[in-house]
């Protein structure tokens, strides 16, 4: 049996050339990340041709997910490289040059309004300022609370500031047209801090008349207390851990992520956690118990996807790294893969019943097979809400949807000629499963999808079939 749980692996200097990749996608990636904080524009623009030549066991090339960098904050130039003891007093700022007084960090950004007791921490948390005086909306003095080294380009986060920052970056823009041109089927925006931020890359998918599915990164303090709205604006969620485990405790992540995969299950939306799954695999071909525990309890959660950032982008063993994945991901569904799905508290709508009506007769009559007809995926989305046991088969006649069901949990999209004709369903099902050879002569399987045809969201037909 496949596994259901999906691997999103980013493409860094250790793994990008076809070999490479190609071993990577056989040993189960389904998705690649190109990260869109590296990496001049011809660079950037390869990466997308290198991993169209890609090969998965369907056909297809693996689906692409452009992460748009979004206004990280970084340390500029530092004149002379200087180490911060405790208790040193320096600026932070962007209004002036920098010396060993004032370290300078990205233009154009605000310091709109400081809580008491406010954080600025520098290089993943390494060091760590407590703020004690906000000289101006650009500069705020600070003490020294644990001391480091300052180097520049490392990253500076701002926990309990709000700050005045733009959603996209002129960057941003630029690497969002290049997406939509260069074949990206999925986006990733990086920092959300509200629902509101998806309408800036809707405007820019408008006037390019393309409109790809966009995953909110939840990394920001501010995207906590708005997650509900994120879910349902966005198309899905990421737990990007590495900045979120800045902005808030590192204690606090694990619940954070819990409720961030509860709140995106029952909106049917695609969930991945990412970050830190594998960090030791950087170095070592073995991962840690922990680090293996940490995936499995992902998956006991309920997430669509895992990925992987360092492990693979700039680690010594990314092929071990998705074995690794796969191995624990196995081993985990075997364990886990056996029970009633549970019924949402809200069952209002026909897509919802149906979808979940589907599950429990595979169930009851023991099919292993659920073929969903979808035309914008939201029909194989919603089956697969419901975690069930069966393969699910999401037949589409459009490439790009089949991709980027490639994220979804169970989801094996298979793309398939147009049909314009619901009568021609059982055909259409009938054929793939000749060529996929999955079910016994006399076995039952079931369909489900919407009439009207290509209507999205219509999930209202359902039908039991013997093959
Ligand atoms: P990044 O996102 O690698 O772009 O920072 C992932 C994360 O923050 O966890
Ligand atoms: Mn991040």
């Amino acid at each position: 049996m496949d596994i259901k749980t999906k691997i999103i692996a980013t493409i860094g200097p250790a793994c990008d050339n076809a070999d490479m990749l190609q071993t990577m996608v056989d040993a189960g990636v389904n998705a690649f990340r190109l990260n869109m904080s590296h990496r001049n524009e011809s660079s950037k623009r390869n990466l997308y041709s290198l991993v169209q030549s890609l090969k998965m066991a369907n056909g297809q090339h693996p689906c692409i997910l452009t992460d748009l960098a979004g206004p990280k904050i970084r340390i500029k130039e530092v004149n002379k490289a200087f180490t911060l003891e405790p208790g040193q007093m320096v600026t932070i700022t962007n209004e002036r040059g920098a010396d060993k007084e004032h370290i300078r960090v990205t233009e154009g950004i605000g310091f709109t309004e400081v809580s008491e007791g406010a954080k600025i921490l520098i290089n993943d948390g390494r060091i760590q300022l407590e703020v004690i005086e906000t000289e101006s909306q650009h500069s705020l003095r600070c003490r020294t609370e644990i001391g480091g080294p300052v180097e520049a380009r490392k990253g500076v986060n701002f926990p309990g500031i709000i700050l005045d920052v733009p959603t996209l970056t002129e960057q941003d823009k630029t690497d969002l047209k290049l997406a939509l041109k260069e074949g990206a089927d999925w986006i990733a925006l990086s920092f959300v801090r509200s629902s509101k931020n998806l309408d800036e890359v809707l405007k820019i998918m408008d006037n390019a008349g393309k409109r790809l599915p966009v995953m909110a990164k939840i990394e920001k303090w501010e995207a906590l207390n708005d997650v509900d709205a994120i879910t349902e604006a966005f198309d899905g969620v990421m737990v990007a851990r590495g900045d979120l485990g800045v902005e808030i405790p590192a204690e606090q992540v694990p619940l954070a992520q819990k409720h961030i995969i509860e709140v995106a299950g029952a909106s049917g939306k695609p969930v991945v956690i990412a970050t830190q799954l594998l960090e030791s695999m950087v170095d070592s071909r073995t991962p840690t118990r922990a680090e293996v525990s940490d995936i499995a309890n992902a998956i006991f959660d309920g997430v669509d996807a895992l990925m992987v950032t360092g492990e693979t982008a700039v680690g010594k063993y990314p092929v071990d790294v998705i074995h690794t994945l796969k191995r624990v991901i196995t081993e985990t569904e075997n364990a886990t893969l056996s029970g009633r799905s549970s019924i949402p508290e809200e069952v209002s709508k026909t897509a919802d019943a149906i979808s979940h009506a589907v599950c429990e007769i595979a169930l009851d009559l023991e099919i292993n097979v659920i073929m969903t007809m979808t035309h914008g995926g939201s029909t194989a989305r919603m089956i697969a809400r419901y975690r069930p046991r069966a393969t699910v088969l999401a037949l589409t006649p459009f490439n790009q949807i089949a991709r980027q069901l490639q994220i979804v949990w169970g989801i094996l999209p298979i793309k398939v000629t147009e049909y314009d004709n619901v009568e021609m369903t059982p055909d259409v099902c009938r054929s793939v499963l000749d060529n996929r050879k999955i079910i016994e002569q006399g076995e039952r399987y079931v369909i489900t999808g919407g009439v009207p045809l290509g209507m999205p969201g219509t999930t209202n037909y359902l039908s039991i079939q013997r093959y």
